[in-house]
């Protein structure tokens, strides 16, 4: 390998950056935790305690109700469903039953349940009762292939899952079940004696999930993970973490159908035996009081949502002093935003970064070295970096130049679920995934990630990267959020546009944010104009939304 951010050169995590991880399934990292640890608590489900060996027999009962109605290896099982518990025991379940598991946006509409069912060929899909899921789930069971529906109800025994369902979703708490026999109740399902046949599962083959890319950008498509592919990523994030340990009680408020959560809060609290407190969907009030009320060690997510806690007014009576550690990943954190949390809270904050077609997470910063905001940090253990020429990614991108960032690793997907003409452009012919973002790396092998490609500007010829702008308007102390988009030019083409949303107490027209931001940019890069907004549209997960803004602007 020819480049200078070759990895066997010095771009290696310090920490036992060669260690191999040996074939795991999920059941098996799943088996291994009850033994050790069955009458510890898994799950808080709003004061709700679930132990390991509960959690796991009631997985064992979903796998037996699955086989029952002949549900096994080549079946594919939604999960439609906010972080509930029913959504572990069917993830942990339909993985024993020897099942694909596929991921689905309990916010999606009829259309894109619907396209996602067919694409992957789901089989039978979990939901709950609330009105906001149970319609458009039912509309899919007749619109589409799918044969069967299991419908939880959240209201057994927890008045205040029902009401705070409610609040989050702003619908009415539950909707009627149809007598269909394609439709079995959850409490059914599992009326078993919670002995699965058992399975063989390949952890290197056997796809565990199929996971649809967030769709900010394109059509989504679903990356396949194998066994191996989620608890190796697992276990990587768990090597540089030195102070994870059985008591860490993670806040599960990323939800539980994104891949951030699979791995950082869900698979990797169950390969140490902690404790998750899971709450239906992030809400900046019940985060900070879950704080408080569980003495949370470790808290994954993502910028917008640290945003939201530190705007909250209920942030200044929250105790922190359990809180070792903020995992932010899933889009850039705004460095000025990293400093105000970490002043308010007193709490490490480390940043991330990885992708759906990594299992979740490629580098972090150390958790026990330098962090260095502003970047990725450096690639996990098992974990090969190098940068390309984005034109040619079969040649290493020029010395101290910004490439497109290529991974190798045992996180790495095995390619998307029928769809092997994105395979083409997504990996390059020697097998690295192209990640699509472009990035640079410092001589002490942390990595920048400069921009994403698809968001790349051409102003002119000249290529203008949105993220750079971005940075420059969160230097404003007026600017909350911001969007940079490329908008047609009659001369140039495109030229970028920023979007914002204003800190409160603050005013500013865009007259003004263009006039001082445009004092700071090249020529190239200057915004043809600012426009404040009161809200930017987020993803479910909370990512700021760059495609919903651009149909907007556009529409
Ligand atoms: P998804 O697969 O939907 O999780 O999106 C993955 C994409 O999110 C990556 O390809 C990056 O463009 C972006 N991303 C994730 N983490 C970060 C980060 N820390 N900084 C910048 N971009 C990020």
């Amino acid at each position: 390998m020819d480049s200078p951010y070759d990895w066997s050169t010095n771009y290696r995590h310090p920490t036992a950056w060669d260690q191999e991880f040996a074939p795991l399934s999920l059941p098996d990292m799943l088996a291994a935790s009850v033994a050790r640890r069955g009458d510890a608590p898994m799950l808080d489900f709003l004061g709700r305690r679930f132990g390991y060996a509960e959690v796991a027999s009631g997985a064992a009962r979903v796998a037996r109700g699955l086989q029952q109605r002949g549900i096994g290896k080549g079946s594919r099982v939604g999960l439609f469903l906010p972080n509930v518990p029913h959504y572990v025991a069917a993830y942990y379940g339909a993985l024993a039953a020897g099942a694909t598991v596929v991921n689905f946006s309990p916010l999606y509409t009829v259309a894109e349940l619907e396209a996602q069912v067919e694409d992957s060929g789901t089989d039978i899909l979990f939901t709950i009762s609330a009105a906001a899921l149970l319609p458009t789930a039912l509309a899919v069971l007749d619109g589409s292939s799918l044969r069967h529906l299991v419908v939880g109800s959240v209201a057994g025994g927890l008045p205040a899952a029902k009401s705070m369902l409610y609040r989050l979703f702003k619908r009415k708490e539950t909707a009627p079940l149809p007598d269909d026999p394609r439709i079995t109740r959850f409490s059914a399902l599992v009326a078993n004696d919670g002995r699965p046949d058992p399975v063989a599962i390949d952890p290197a083959t056997d796809i565990a999930l199929i996971q649809y890319t967030g769709g900010t950008t394109g059509t989504p498509k679903g990356a396949k993970l194998t066994h191996q592919n989620l608890t190796a990523n697992a276990r990587q994030v768990n090597a540089i973490d030195p102070d994870h340990d059985a008591d860490d009680r993670i806040l599960g408020v990323l939800p539980f159908f994104h891949v951030f959560a699979n791995t950082c809060v869900l698979n990797r609290t169950v390969l140490n035996g902690g404790t998750i407190t899971m709450l239906p969907r992030f809400d900046a009030k019940q985060a900070l009081e879950a704080i408080t009320r569980t003495k949370t060690t470790a808290l994954p997510g993502v910028p917008t949502m640290y945003q939201a806690l530190l705007d909250h007014p209920d942030l200044a009576k929250t105790d922190f002093s359990s809180l070792r550690v903020c995992i932010s990943g899933g889009a850039p954190m705004p460095a000025e935003l990293r400093e105000k949390f970490v002043a308010a809270t007193g709490a490490s904050l480390v940043e991330g970064y990885g992708l759906t077609e990594s299992s979740g997470v490629v580098a972090t910063n150390p958790y026990d070295g330098p962090v260095k905001p502003g970047t990725i940090g450096q690639p996990l253990p098992a974990t090969y970096l190098r940068l390309v020429d984005k034109e040619d990614p079969m040649r290493a991108a020029p010395a101290g130049e910004p490439g497109e960032l290529v991974v190798k690793g045992p996180q790495i997907m095995q390619g998307y679920w029928n769809r092997p003409d994105a395979d083409k452009d997504s990996f390059t012919e020697d097998g690295w995934l192209r990640t699509g973002d472009v990035a640079t790396i410092d001589a002490d092998g942390y990595v920048r990630i400069v921009d994403r490609l698809k968001d790349m500007i051409a102003v002119g010829g000249f290529k203008v990267y949105p993220s750079v702008i971005e940075a420059h308007l969160h230097e404003h102390p007026a600017v909350k959020e911001a969007i940079v988009l490329g908008v047609p030019d009659a001369y140039r083409g495109e030229v970028p546009k920023a979007f914002v949303t204003l800190e409160d107490g603050f005013s500013a027209t865009g007259e003004e944010l263009a006039a001082w931001l445009n004092r700071q940019l090249g020529k190239h890069e200057r915004v043809s104009a600012v426009e404040v907004r009161l809200n930017l549209p987020k993803t479910m997960i909370g990512k700021l939304d760059r495609k919903a803004l651009r149909a907007e602007a556009e529409g």
